[in-house]
């Protein structure tokens, strides 16, 4: 069973790459549609449970050996981007120097919008 939206009614798909995985359950312990469950030392996928995959990408985001493809619901592999390396984070000074300089300027233009847009 998926979580209907206005967009997606079915569930996202899940494979796990057992070649790769090494059954530490960290996906199983973040999914939240809750398809993915370890047992017997197994990460196992029942789209039957609570509510299949919703395509969130968590598991794959906190997999460490790359075992897990989503794809399904607006997900694919190339939704997911690599984490920056430590050094090359702001730091929180920096983070909030970049925040108090950001403006939004809003300027509108005396023309009619489709509805549509
Ligand atoms: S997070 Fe990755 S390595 Fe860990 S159990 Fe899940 S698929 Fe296997
Ligand atoms: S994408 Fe989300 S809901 Fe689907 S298996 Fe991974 S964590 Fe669970």
């Amino acid at each position: 069973m998926a979580i209907p939206t206005a967009r997606h009614s079915e569930t996202a798909t899940v494979r796990i790459d057992y070649e790769k995985c090494k059954a530490c359950g960290l996906c199983a312990k973040v999914c939240k549609g809750a398809p993915l469950y370890l047992e017997n030392d197994k990460v196992w996928v029942d789209q039957t449970r609570y509510f299949g995959c919703i395509g969130c990408g968590h598991c794959a985001a906190v997999c460490p050996t790359g075992a897990i493809v989503v794809e399904g619901r607006e997900i694919s592999q190339t939704s997911f981007m690599d984490i920056p390396a430590k050094e090359t984070r702001a730091e929180n000074e920096e983070l909030m120097a970049l925040m108090l300089a950001r403006r939004s300027i809003r300027e509108f233009e005396e023309r009619e919008v489709e509805q549509k847009k």
